[in-house]
C-alpha cells in the first residue's frame, strides 16, 4: 500500500539574486512500512524535500510546481489550518536535525509530549501524560523520567525523547532528518537501535535524512540518492550497495568503507556540488562525472524505471556509454 508519493516536486527558495531550485522536478513513491534512506552531500536538496513535505518551509521558500500525495490526498493545496489540525504531527510527523536543542528547556519533557497530544486528539492531560509513559518506555527511557526538564536528560535520551514525541499521535508516516549527527558514536548505535526495533514493533514508514550511507547500511530497506535537486537513482538496500548504476551513486559507494573487502580503495568524489542559483544544463552531475558524454551537458536524462522499484536518471542507460 502507497503511504506517500511526490509528483514531479519542485521547491525553489527566493534570494536576491534570483530563485535557487533546491528540490526540481522530484518522483517518489513510499509503501507502508517502507525505511527509506534519503542520502546526498550537504545542500543536495534533502532538507528541503522534507520540510516540503511537511510543509515547513522557511518564510522565502515555495513549492513552485508537483503534487505531494498522503494516502492519495494531495496535501500540497490543503488549507493550512485543515492540514494542521490533521496531517501534521497526527499523520506524519518530523524528528527534526538537532533534535536536542528542539525541546522547550523550561518545560518537563513529559509535558510537552502531553502538549503535542492534546493538541491534536481531544484527550485529557492526565491521559496524554500516560500516553508519554508508554511512549518513554517504547523508546528505552525510564517512563517516570517524563518529569525531567531537557537539561536533565543526556544527548542520546533527548533524541530519543524527540522520537517518542514524534510518535505521540500514531502517525502513519515519520521523517528523521540527520537523527544521529550530533550524537557520539556509542549513543548513536544505541540510537539506530531503538529506530530499528520501532520499525519492527510498530511498521512503521520513515524517512531517514542522512549524508552517511553506514546509516542507511544499518536502519533502512530502500534508499533514494539526491544531487543537486534531483533524485538520480532509487532502489532497494541490497541493489543500492551491490550494483548501484548512477555514477553519484557509485561514486559514494566507492568512498564508503567495507568491511566484506578490506583491501578496497576509498575515492572521494572529485569537485563540488553546483550552486543551485544556477545549475549546470543537461544532466547536474556532468562537471564532476568520469563518463559524461557530449549529451549529458544538453539534455536532462530521464529518471527511468530500470528495475523492479529501481530507477536512475543517467544518459549511459539509453546510450549505452
Ligand atoms: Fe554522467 Fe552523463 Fe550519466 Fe550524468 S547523465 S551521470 S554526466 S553519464
Amino acid at each position: 500500500m502507497t503511504i506517500l508519493e511526490v509528483q514531479d516536486l519542485k521547491t525553489y527558495y527566493s534570494t536576491l539574486k534570483g530563485d535557487v531550485k533546491a528540490v526540481d522536478g522530484v518522483r517518489l513513491q513510499m509503501e507502508k512500512g517502507e525505511s527509506l534512506g534519503l542520502v546526498g552531500e550537504s545542500g543536495c536538496g534533502k532538507t528541503t524535500l522534507a520540510l516540503a513535505i511537511m510543509r515547513l518551509l522557511p518564510w522565502n521558500g515555495r513549492i513552485v510546481g508537483g503534487k505531494i500525495l498522503l494516502n492519495d490526498v494531495d496535501i500540497v493545496g490543503l488549507d493550512e489550518a485543515i492540514f494542521d489540525k490533521d496531517y501534521r504531527w497526527k499523520r506524519m510527523a518530523y524528528v527534526f536535525q538537532g533534535a536536542m536543542n528542539a525541546l522547550n528547556p523550561v518545560f518537563k519533557v513529559g509535558d510537552q509530549i502531553a502538549e503535542a497530544i492534546t493538541i491534536h486528539e481531544d484527550v485529557a492531560k492526565r491521559e496524554a501524560l500516560d500516553r508519554a509513559r508508554e511512549l518513554f518506555s517504547l523508546v528505552g527511557i525510564d517512563p517516570g523520567r517524563i518529569t525531567s526538564y531537557p537539561h536533565e536528560l543526556s544527548g542520546g535520551m533527548k533524541q530519543r525523547a524527540m522520537i517518542a514525541m514524534a510518535l505521540a499521535c500514531n502517525p502513519d508516516f515519520i521523517i528523521a532528518d540527520e537523527p544521529t549527527t550530533a550524537l557520539d558514536v556509542i549513543v548513536q548505535a544505541q540510537t539506530l537501535e531503538v529506530i530499528n526495533e520501532l520499525q519492527k514493533k510498530l511498521g512503521i514508514t520513515m524517512m531517514l535524512i542522512t549524508h552517511d550511507l553506514s546509516v542507511v547500511a544499518q536502519t533502512c530497506t530502500t534508499c533514494a540518492i539526491m544531487y543537486a535537486g534531483n533524485l538520480v537513482e532509487y532502489a532497494d538496500i541490497d541493489t543500492t550497495f551491490s550494483d548501484p548504476v548512477h555514477p553519484y551513486t557509485q561514486a559514494l559507494i566507492s568512498a564508503f568503507p567495507s568491511i566484506k573487502e578490506d583491501r578496497r580503495e576509498l575515492i572521494s568524489i572529485s569537485g563540488v556540488p553546483p550552486n543551485l542559483l544556477n545549475p549546470p544544463t543537461g544532466c547536474r552531475f556532468n562537471p564532476r562525472c568520469p563518463h559524461r558524454m557530449d549529451i549529458c551537458t544538453k539534455e536532462k536524462p530521464e529518471y527511468l524505471e530500470i528495475g523492479d522499484r529501481h530507477f536512475a536518471a543517467c544518459h549511459l542507460l539509453t546510450n549505452g556509454g
